[in-house]
């Protein structure tokens, strides 16, 4: 019973230390992961050969201008570059077939959410891909039970979402955002997006209904392009009845979807900002519109993190990568990402993103 005691007055010492920092002692998973990041932390970090080559060095924030490093409160992971899918203007190409060991993935979630993270988007590639979507899963999970995160969020193409998933993991989601460009399969198929004899649109009102049945917020990310901008979609959009509909103008970057040493040639794709705006106007009456221009300055208020866990800072119209939070730390590789958090909170990213807060009817 005595070899007992001094284990239980460390541990109870240890509690009195974690408590008032909310650390996760409630959860033992995320207490190791925190007391492993701590401890890689203290020896100077350094990730095994896994790390990728030549982190570029970009312009840096927080340093040069005196400001505070920014909080990453919203992150978008691209953790696959892999897809089933070849969109003709995909700015996120398969250039590696990378990704993280799982616990590695957790580390990096937890060292973010340690620095404020308060929403996860997981998005590719195709996200669904890897491991049947029992990757995407655990991650889920791990973000909702165990960092307690308000908002988990997917960006998929779709096509690769069982109804098993959802029964499996639906309650750690929050919100599962579907890309649709058309309404018309031959567009699609013009896109890129066609799957041989599956029909997307189909496919998109599957899901609807799942999110449904699941209890996840349903939202749909549309790309506008020179095949579907006279378009009119208002009626498929009120019967789909997303809880957003987010519009993007159809983007060049450098090294992804233009230039010489891109997989893709989007230039075909590309629209003019007139257009752009007159697709807008078209659709001004459908309320959950939430538009997207191309404006250097909203390109500038995503966090973006790729499949090693390094910020991609698209300042240069290119992703100039940082060095990865699994080596140097969220503070150290944020001041490398070009984010602009003022543009961030101006543009409305902060939003209602908790499935608990949305209050649906579903
Ligand atoms: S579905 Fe998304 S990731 Fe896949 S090719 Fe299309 S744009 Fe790229």
């Amino acid at each position: 019973m005595w070899t007992l005691a001094p284990v239980a007055f460390a541990l109870k010492a240890l509690s009195a230390f974690v408590q008032p920092l909310a650390l996760p002692v409630q959860r033992p998973g995320a207490l190791l992961l925190w007391l492993r990041a701590a401890l890689r932390r203290a020896g100077g970090g350094g990730r095994p050969a896994a790390a990728p080559e030549g982190a570029r060095e970009g312009p840096r924030r927080g340093e040069a201008d005196g400001e505070p490093p920014a909080t990453p409160t919203s992150v978008n992971y691209h953790f696959t570059r892999q897809c089933n899918y070849k969109c003709g203007f995909c700015f996120h190409t398969a250039k590696t077939s990378f990704v993280l060991p799982l616990e590695e993935a957790k580390r990096g979630l937890l060292l973010l959410k340690e620095a404020g993270m308060e929403k996860i988007n997981f998005s590719g590639g195709e996200p669904f891909i890897h491991d049947r979507g029992e990757y995407l899963g655990k991650l889920v999970r791990f973000c909702k039970e165990e960092l307690q995160l308000p908002s988990v969020s997917i960006v998929s193409n779709g096509s690769l979402i069982r109804e098993r998933w959802f029964r499996n993991y639906g309650e750690y989601l929050d919100i599962l955002a579907i890309s649709c460009d058309s309404f018309d399969e031959q567009v699609n198929v013009l896109i890129g997006r066609g799957q041989g004899k599956k029909n997307h649109v189909e496919n998109l009102q599957k899901l609807r209904t799942w999110c449904r049945d699941y209890r996840v917020a349903f939202k749909i990310n549309s790309v506008i392009n020179r095949f579907n901008v006279d378009e009119d979609m208002r009626e498929q959009i009120r019967e789909l009845n997303p809880v957003r509909w987010k519009v993007f103008q159809c983007l060049l970057i450098e090294g992804e979807n233009s230039g010489e040493d891109a997989l893709r040639e989007a230039e075909r794709f590309v629209i003019s900002d007139e257009q752009f705006e007159g697709f807008l106007e078209r659709h001004k009456d459908v309320p959950c519109l939430v538009p997207e221009s191309n404006r250097k300055v909203m390109r500038d208020s995503y966090l973006i993190l790729d499949e090693y866990m390094r910020f991609l800072n698209c300042r240069k119209g290119r992703k100039d990568p940082s060095k990865s939070i699994l080596d140097v730390g969220v503070e150290e590789a944020i001041k490398f990402s070009g984010f602009d958090e003022k543009m961030f909170l101006k543009r409305g990213g902060k939003y209602v993103w908790s499935k608990a807060d949305l209050k649906l009817d579903w």
